[in-house]
């Protein structure tokens, strides 16, 4: 397998969405593998020897993404953005654009990943929400930077992340949480604190307008996906990319999976 889950643009109405696994993912834990070319952004054929080559064919001819780190910034990307590059990746966790082919990444391994659309209005957006993401609101920041670029309509795709019966927390932290959060609220499988992030996360999506498909999957309980829990601070990341076809330009379908 390469796509957890793939979303082809023709039965969006113009959005593809990709979830990587274990094989589709990028190779190591660091964002600067992701894009160190010398405009700093990546071209997909132009790094064969990382996992973005199985990503050719899907529609999109660049790739760009965020070092991220669980806040609550969205960086737009624009043509200038693009022409110029970055001397350094922005430290952001969401990436939203009006730039067709053009395909935003956010990396994951436990926390959730969101892809965001508006097909008809032509904006597309990636977000990481992981426990301090949702906590800062980077959906709702996310979603409104979308709006400000012109969506009206929104949808959403949530792909696999650490389920709520997975994600142990001390219980002070889980009190102090779900007491912002009440749908946070959980129990481990083995009855200690948890934390529910995805229902978090349809409770906000929910509140903002968007309508939410969800993947689904456990990172810590499916081999198939890294988790930062089960495999620790030198897991991989899977990647969630979304993009905007180009108008004419070719469905989706990997070229070589
Ligand atoms: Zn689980």
């Amino acid at each position: 397998m390469v796509f957890r889950a793939l979303i082809d643009p023709a039965a969006t109405g113009g959005v593809g969405v990709a979830f990587t696994d274990r094989d589709g993912a990028l190779p190591t834990a660091s964002a600067s593998d992701l894009v160190r070319e010398s405009s700093g952004w990546l071209r997909v054929d132009a790094r064969a020897d990382l996992g973005v080559a199985r990503w050719r064919g899907l529609g999109f001819h660049e790739v760009v993404g965020v070092d991220q780190v669980h806040g609550d910034a969205v960086v737009v990307v624009d043509e200038r953005l693009i022409a110029d590059g970055v001397s350094e990746l922005p430290r952001a966790d969401a990436l939203v654009s009006r730039l067709p082919g053009v395909g935003l990444v956010i990396r994951t391994a436990d926390c959730l990943p969101v892809a965001l659309a508006d097909p008809h209005a032509g904006v597309v957006g990636v977000a990481h929400a992981g426990r301090r993401g949702l906590d800062v609101g980077v959906l709702a920041r996310t979603v409104s930077v979308m709006r400000g670029l012109g969506a009206r309509r929104l949808r959403a795709w949530i792909g696999p992340g650490i389920c709520a019966q997975c994600y142990e927390v001390d219980a002070p932290l889980a009190d102090e949480f779900v007491a912002r959060h009440p749908l946070a609220r959980a129990t481990t499988r083995w009855g200690t604190p948890a934390l529910d992030l995805l229902g978090v996360a349809l409770g906000q999506l929910a509140d903002a307008g968007v309508e939410v498909e969800v993947i689904p999957g456990c990172t810590r309980e499916d081999a198939d996906l890294f988790s930062h829990r089960r495999d620790g601070a030198a897991a991989g990341r899977q990647a969630a990319i979304a993009w905007l076809m180009v108008p004419g330009g070719a469905s989706a379908g990997p070229a070589d999976s």
